[in-house]
């Protein structure tokens, strides 16, 4: 069965963006619905000359896009996002037969990546730049903002619109110019974007996509004196292939790695309420997400109360296609990630946690890359569940005595992206969340990244930030010009 074609787009083409022209190539790749395990679409993969093409299209608009004002730009940009909520529902459902995930999930993924281009449609024209006071009367100094020029952008399949979006706005809204390369397993949803962004009027060449061998794409837009950044968000190993080809050639990265988030439960919350929202935050996408609570540590005085909370709520949640409006949770994206996945539960209960719930792929659903919402205990910091990022529906439980204990447990992970905290006790929250090693804390809220807010990892989780005025700069040179009077 085909995907969903929809028909917002000016071209329902699923295919390379070049220069402002949709391209075929040679060769062609599988888009497979991690759902029923059918093949629903093939795609061209370009080859490197394609990718060079794109590269010099990006270079040409460059003068041009950079030179359109950020009012000129924004009127674009606001128009991509009318056509995204416009075309929300048919395009979600594109999203759904390529990742799995619940419809309502990808309408409101959607929806959101449509606000990161009204964001950054503002956001744009602010990035003034400031007058200094010099220390001597015959000089003026200012800085100035300057798009860094032409960007390429390599995103992973978790958030196949909202990982785009963050960084294809921000890099426009900016005036930089844009190769793209989306993630081989979810490319229908970000060629639906480039359609719209092609339908709003923005001019060729400016925005490029081209679906290819993902080492050549790195390797090229490394090389290519033309490509001033690279934008990654993916796992922390192929950030660092990126940051050792970086070190050669001077390209500017910024980097959203993986995650390991912990998550202190103190005892005077509400343990069953707790417990029971921890189950529905973690089956968001089904656990793949990099900011999932993956590792609570819970006081040892109301620790069974949570774990028995916990499991309850995770064996009701109801798994299934995501087109189904009764799913909540939806499969895996592909079967190398669910077997990573058994195998990281299967190894910590070895080590000697305990399972309370799930562990093995559901009995009912023999197709598609599905795995039981799984909580195992007694997990301690050497076992495979607390040291590797899960990106599944998996949580593991630790108790701690003492707060500095969970401090020190939750900041004993080379990530740093996201921590949450929970608790009513306010100088806890206050001492706790300055302690955390991680670029976000989440206090009492699963949900600790908005549009408006920057977003951002600590140690090995990356490096510079997305979302916010914050993503905006990282598109940006400074310029210092300072005249003799
Ligand atoms: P995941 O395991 O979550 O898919 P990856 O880091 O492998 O994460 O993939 C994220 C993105 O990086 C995808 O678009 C993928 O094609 C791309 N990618 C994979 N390997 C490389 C590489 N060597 N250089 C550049 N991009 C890569």
């Amino acid at each position: 069965m085909a995907a969903p074609r929809n028909n917002t787009t000016s071209q329902a083409l699923y295919k390379n963006f070049i220069g402002g022209k949709w391209a075929d190539a040679d060769r062609t790749g599988e888009v497979i619905n991690p759902c029923t395990e059918t093949v629903i679409e093939r795609v061209p993969l370009g080859t490197s000359s394609d990718l060079q093409q794109a590269i010099e299209a990006a270079h040409n608009a460059f003068s041009g896009w950079k030179s359109a004002n950020a009012w000129q730009r924004s009127d674009l940009l606001r128009k991509v996002a009318t056509l995204m909520r416009e075309g929300a529902a048919d395009l979600a459902a594109v999203t759904v037969a390529e990742a799995g995930k619940p419809l309502a999930e990808a309408t409101g993924e959607w929806l959101v990546a449509a606000q990161f281009f009204d964001w950054y449609a503002e956001e744009g024209k602010r990035a003034g730049g400031h007058t200094l006071l010099a220390n001597r009367n015959n000089k003026r100094m200012m800085v100035i903002h300057q798009p860094l020029g032409v960007t390429g952008i390599i995103t992973a399949w978790n958030f196949p619109v909202w990982n785009l979006a963050r960084a294809w706005a921000a890099a426009l809204a900016a005036g930089c110019t844009i190769v793209a390369k989306p993630s081989e397993y979810t490319p229908l949803t970000a060629m639906q974007l480039m359609g719209l962004i092609e339908k709003a009027g923005i001019p060729p060449g400016v925005a490029n996509l081209v679906l290819a061998d993902a080492d050549m794409v790195g390797q090229a837009l490394l090389d290519h004196p033309a490509v001033r950044k690279i934008h990654f968000v993916g796992s922390t190993r192929v950030g660092k292939i990126l940051m050792d080809g970086a070190s050669r050639t001077h390209t500017r990265l910024s980097l959203e790695l993986g995650g390991n988030a912990p998550c202190i439960i103190l005892p005077d919350v509400d343990i069953p309420a707790v417990g029971a929202a921890a189950a529905l935050a973690k089956s968001r996408n089904c656990g793949q997400v990099c900011v999932s609570p993956q590792r609570f540590l819970v006081h040892r005085s109301v620790y069974a109360d949570f774990c028995t909370a916990t499991a309850a709520a995770l064996q009701q949640l109801r798994l299934g296609n995501g087109m189904d409006p009764a799913t909540q949770l939806g499969p895996l994206i592909n079967a190398r990630q669910r077997d990573h996945v058994a195998a990281t539960v299967q190894d910590s209960l070895r080590q000697g946690g305990t399972l309370l719930c799930g562990g093995q792929r559901p009995a009912h659903l023999p197709t598609g890359y599905f795995y039981e919402p799984t909580l195992v205990s007694d997990v301690e910091p050497h076992h495979a569940l607390f040291r590797r990022e899960i990106f599944g529906p998996v949580m593991s439980a630790t108790p701690f005595d003492h707060p500095d204990e969970a401090i020190a447990l939750a900041n004993d992970t080379e990530y740093g992206l996201a921590a949450y905290l929970w608790t009513n006790d306010l100088k806890a929250s206050v001492r706790i969340s300055e302690a955390l090693e991680f670029g976000i804390v989440g206090i009492n809220e699963w949900a600790a990244h908005a549009v408006e807010a920057p977003f951002g990892g600590w140690k090995q989780s990356g490096q510079g930030y997305e979302c916010g005025a914050e993503g905006l700069y990282e598109y940006l040179e400074k310029k210092l010009i300072s005249t003799g009077v």
